[in-house]
């Protein structure tokens, strides 16, 4: 069994996929996956209600982790806003217990610093790791996690992955337009494992943050 942690497409079957939203969270349906968050790039005008939507559907028994959300320098989302808009929703993961996935561009600093000040009580994952050896070791020693999507097509990527503790990371597709077993087959490579071991591996790394539900 591949997992995806982290792809906007509706998950296809034979495969544990956890789908993003960033609205229309009523049509979250029972049996499938999803993570639900407001995304900096989308903050609506009225972000009250937003926020209001978000917690009312984030307990829902399909929704296994909270996000993406965190913080983006280069969109033009108020950077002020959005560090509320991210504290509340640290917040809202740590009321419910579900993983943090997090959208991190250029504003590391300020992350780490929310979550600390958030009191982060649940497993936080940096999706789409696509940056320095050194920032995933700065990452994974908070006791954070990475999921790797197609960004492991570079070499200096699959040098990142071969780094880091294989119980630290996550697979994903993300929004690109790739299939979820050609980014294990990328890792795979990259580790000199076969692939079974890998899926296995990750699947245990699912259980370590989802419990064992989420795979039955
Ligand atoms: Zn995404």
């Amino acid at each position: 069994m591949l997992i995806d942690i982290h792809t906007h497409s509706i998950s296809a079957t034979g495969k544990k996929s956890i789908q993003n939203l960033y609205k229309d969270f009523q049509s979250i349906e029972i049996g499938r996956f999803y993570s639900i968050g407001i995304h900096p790039w989308y903050f609506d005008e009225d972000f009250e209600s937003q926020i209001e939507n978000l917690i009312s559907y984030a307990n829902h028994v399909s929704v296994l982790a909270i996000g993406e959300a965190g913080l983006d320098k280069i969109c033009k989302t108020d950077f002020e806003l959005q560090q509320i808009i991210f504290s509340k929703q640290i917040q809202l993961a740590n009321e419910l217990r579900k993983p943090l996935i997090i959208h991190c561009v250029k504003a590391w600093a300020e992350v780490f610093s929310l979550l600390e000040k958030g009191k982060v009580n649940v497993p936080v994952i940096f999706h789409g790791f696509n940056k320095s050896k050194s920032l995933a070791h700065e990452i994974v020693e908070q006791g954070y996690y990475l999921s790797f999507g197609k960004a492991l097509k570079k070499e200096s990527i699959k040098e990142v992955v071969r780094e880091i503790a294989i119980n630290r990371f996550f697979l994903e597709t993300d929004d690109a337009d790739v299939k979820i077993e050609e980014i294990y087959k990328l890792a795979a490579n990259a580790l000199s494992i076969d692939l079974n071991s890998l899926s296995l591996q990750i699947q245990k790394n699912a259980i370590d943050i989802f419990g064992t539900s989420f795979l039955i």
